[in-house]
């Protein structure tokens, strides 16, 4: 963890607060980009290193989670109970799918294996409903 001694992290807890409330709103699973890109309508002076900082923190807090759904972009995600995606290959929305032990249900396929399983993602690629809604037109 990163902490700055010259400014208790405290008084950045507002921002943070902020940085959270963003990603709680949106569904996109936002990249740190987009997020920067919102918290500057509130905070104008804020870095992309602060909004950087303030979301290292928050994952390491557990209060939200990270995906890397295409490679290179971290995206955050404000939905931290299990749940799976579905990602549109044409037109790279991502949507959320809660199921109710879903997670048990995979480590009670793992029950021969003395594996410790300390987390699981599920990811399902595929073209969504409007995308093919379009196609037929
Ligand atoms: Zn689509
Ligand atoms: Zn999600």
């Amino acid at each position: 963890m990163i902490t700055d001694s010259k400014y208790p992290i405290k008084r950045y807890s507002w921002q943070r607060e902020a940085i959270l409330d963003i990603i709680r709103d949106s569904n996109e699973h936002p990249t740190a980009e987009w997020v920067y890109n919102q918290i500057r309508t509130i905070i104008p002076n804020i870095s992309l290193g602060t909004v950087y900082r303030n979301l290292q923190q928050l994952t390491e807090a557990g209060l939200i989670k990270t995906h890397q759904f295409e490679t290179g972009k971290m995206r955050y995600d404000g939905i931290i109970n299990h749940h799976f995606h579905f990602i549109c290959e044409s037109c790279n929305r991502i949507e959320d799918h809660v199921v109710e032990n879903l997670e048990s249900q995979f480590v009670g396929l793992m029950h021969d294996s003395s594996a410790h399983i300390n987390h699981s993602e599920l990811y399902l690629y595929g073209i969504c409903e409007t995308c093919t809604n379009k196609t037929r037109l």
